[in-house]
């Protein structure tokens, strides 16, 4: 369908030598060998729904006191899961300790697609990443950065998703046989930096000449997408119970929902519904001022918090008292440490707390 044509690999790579962007998980365009795999898996792990100034300071945290994937693997669940709170999606956490315990009961990670895709959490396009990037291996790359540059060069109109197979196939043309995982991240970073979103910037593009959307004036529309569905809006409560210098937390049920995290107890709210408002025991709820405005991939959650002092300590399973004095460091998911800053009078805007100006954070 595409005919392949050695030039783009060639421009964007002469490019990439020069803008590189500087990552703390790559080596320099050119290096003599390839990077270390477990801080390029980690790294694409990371990106994952994510972006580079968000993942910056976690991997740099995860690296410093988890050096190699035996490190990992041999960490405690809990302290893992505490040291991703914060950046959503709480299911590749998970998969990030099934993965690494994975990777070093067989000695090592396996450097090619096919066996990199059955890795837990480990899907085509990191498959096809690490397989590039850590190995050297010719692989077809394609985020949504990716999509984004080769849907105006070749100027494709068809909407995604249903344009992806012509995308694929159209990268694949492009993608040269050497220096497979340097062409990888120089077409990430084409897409991060000149071929943006909204503008691209085509004086500044080493793909200018033959690039079909900025012949035709359509790079700006591309890549179309179909219209997408309203969100839905869901209302939920969570509780703040309090004993002495001490509050009531849960652990979440291992799949589902921000799945295996330490939480304040809540009244069941989930993508699909309302939660019910029923408090996790009886006792002398009051309702705190302000609501905590919080967005899920799916859904959007407006979530009420409900105080109460305790003169017992309730024994519920899979609970603990926590110290309010350290509930920083407790790993609550950021909707629950908002819920937490909120029922405390840590109000971040005439009472009401919003997701503006914070990292979003999506499961
Ligand atoms: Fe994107 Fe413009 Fe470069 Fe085409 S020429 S790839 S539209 S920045």
């Amino acid at each position: 369908m595409f005919e392949t044509d050695p030039m783009p690999a060639a421009r964007l790579l002469a490019w990439y030598d020069v803008f590189a962007r500087d990552l703390p998980w790559r080596t320099p365009p050119g290096s003599q060998g390839t990077p270390d795999p477990y801080r390029v898996w980690l790294s694409e792990i990371m990106l994952q729904q994510t972006t580079v100034a968000a993942v910056r300071p976690y991997f740099a945290h995860f690296t410093a006191r988890w050096s190699d994937v035996g490190a990992l693997a041999a960490a405690d669940d809990d302290a893992v899961m505490a040291a991703w709170a914060g950046l959503g999606y709480y299911a590749r956490a998970r998969n990030l300790l099934a993965c690494a315990r994975a990777v070093a009961a067989r000695g090592g990670f396996p450097d090619t697609e096919e066996e990199l895709r059955a890795l837990p959490g480990v899907g085509a396009y990191t498959a096809a990443a690490i397989a590039a990037i850590a190995f050297g291996r010719r692989a077809v790359v394609v985020d949504a950065n990716v999509e984004r540059v080769v849907s105006r060069l070749f100027g494709i109109e068809e909407p995604l998703p249903k344009s992806r197979p012509v995308i694929r196939a159209a990268t694949d043309a492009i993608t040269p046989d050497a220096r497979a995982g340097d062409f990888a991240q120089a077409m990430m970073d084409l897409g991060a930096g000149v071929c943006t979103p909204k503008t691209p910037y085509c004086l500044e593009c080493p793909l200018h000449a033959g690039c079909r959307g900025r012949e035709q004036s359509i790079a700006a529309d591309l890549p179309r997408k179909l219209p997408k569905k309203p969100r839905p809006d869901r209302r939920g409560t969570a509780f703040f119970a309090v004993h002495g210098g001490d509050v009531l937390l849960v652990r979440r049920a291992g799949r589902g929902m921000l799945g295996g995290m330490w939480a304040l107890p809540d009244d069941g709210w989930a993508a699909g519904c309302d939660g019910d408002g029923m408090p996790p025991f009886p006792a002398d709820w009051t309702a705190v001022d302000g609501i905590v405005e919080h967005g899920f991939t799916h859904f959007a959650l407006s979530l009420s918090v409900q105080e109460t002092q305790v003169a017992t300590r309730q024994n519920l399973p899979d609970a603990q008292w926590w110290p309010i004095d350290r509930i920083a460091d407790a790993g609550l998911p950021t909707l629950f440490a908002k819920a937490a800053r909120l029922a405390l009078g840590q109000k971040d805007n005439h009472g009401q707390q919003g997701n503006q100006g914070q990292q979003a954070e999506f499961e």
